[in-house]
């Protein structure tokens, strides 16, 4: 029953270097079991078997410059590729991509398998649709040796894990509703987060909010006060608890509240779910975030411990698509 030990630390990258990337640096910095050794982002890429320096990399990226400014990095508009190229050297990967298009993460995950690379993938991705493009994969990442889990940010991921965990108490589930609050000091510190968010405002669509420039972005926020409010949103925390045999999708509602010009959260993040228990009894299990844990600590603490988690089974000889509700996490020390 021990926790799975690793000889040596995990060879942990990072693919993608705003927001929720720069975050998960820093979080490693603080963890023994895993090393920071390879991350990529828009205009380049950088790799150092030995760790990469937390500090260098993010001052490297002030202003929108780029992680190729690091000793030994590259400039690149193909940096994924050319990552890849390094072959295993990097074990696990945290994939803190935009999912802009919608088809992109599919997109990087059928590169990760043309290229033969075999590792671990986790991605924090967020939209029902972007997901499904994912499951049609399922047999190209088994038949490559790559275990991918997907949806291990907070909503989908810690929220969807904690329903799945919740629905046990019951035998039929009536609803699971996912309300979040996210509080950031200014929305350009994730502007994939934010303008995927737009995407699922009324009148708005993927599209749209990836085509719109900073200008018009910062004019919408102007004309919310930096509110975001988001309903009956399209996450994957639906597909993830349907294919987990918990409820059907139509039963999973996520929406919530986001401030991008205030740390402190606009409400608390929670999941309730109600069902009858084989008394019948009808109740609600309610799970209430702390409010003093960041979207980031949220979001980057699952990816790591999910990217754990998915070095067990690939060890193993377990590969192909899991999602956050079947697989539990493993703490990363
Ligand atoms: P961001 O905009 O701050 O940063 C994106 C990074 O990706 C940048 O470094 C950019 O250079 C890099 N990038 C873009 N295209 C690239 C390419 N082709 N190759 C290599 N690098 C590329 O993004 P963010 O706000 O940190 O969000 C990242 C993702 O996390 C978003 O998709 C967001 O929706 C998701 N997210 C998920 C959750 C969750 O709970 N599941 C929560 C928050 C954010």
């Amino acid at each position: 029953m021990k926790a799975t030990q690793f000889s040596k630390p995990i060879q942990v990258g990072i693919l993608g270097f705003g927001g929720l990337g720069q975050a998960a640096a820093r979080l490693l910095t603080l963890k023994q079991e895993m090393r920071w050794v390879a991350v990529g982002d828009r205009q380049g890429y950088a790799y150092a078997s030995k760790g990469l320096n937390v500090n260098a990399a993010i001052e490297a990226c002030q202003e929108g410059r780029t992680v190729a400014e690091l000793p030994g990095g590259v400039s690149s508009d193909r940096s994924i590729e050319e990552l890849l190229s390094l072959g295993n050297a990097v074990e696990g990967y945290f994939l803190a991509l935009p999912n802009l298009p919608n088809t992109f993460m599919a997109s990087v995950a059928r590169q990760f398998i043309q290229a033969g690379w075999q590792g671990v993938l986790v991605d924090a991705l967020k939209r029902t649709s972007a997901m499904e493009q994912l499951l049609q994969l399922q047999d190209e990442l088994q038949a490559a040796g790559i275990t991918y889990l997907s949806g291990c940010g907070a909503t989908p991921g810690l929220l969807t894990a904690a329903s799945a965990l919740a629905a046990q108490s019951f035998i039929e589930i009536h609803s699971i509703v996912i309300t979040f609050g996210v509080g950031i000091v200014n929305w350009e510190a994730y502007r994939a987060t934010i303008r995927e968010d737009i995407g699922h405002l009324p009148g708005y669509s993927v599209e749209t909010a990836r085509l719109m420039t900073d200008g018009e972005v910062a004019a919408l926020l102007n004309k919310t006060n930096g509110i975001l409010k988001l309903e009956n949103m399209e996450h994957a925390d639906d597909i993830v608890l349907e294919l987990a045999g918990i409820c059907p999708r139509e039963r999973v509602c996520v929406g919530g509240l986001v401030d991008t010009r205030n740390s402190k959260k606009p409400l608390s993040t929670n999941v309730q779910v109600t069902g009858r228990t084989f008394e019948g009894s009808i109740s609600t299990h309610t799970f209430t975030l702390g409010d003093e844990t960041s979207m980031a600590a949220n979001v980057c603490g699952p990816a790591f411990g999910y990217l754990k988690a998915g070095l067990a089974l690939h060890r193993q000889g377990c590969y192909g698509l899991f999602s956050a509700a079947q697989v539990m996490p493993q703490f990363v020390r």
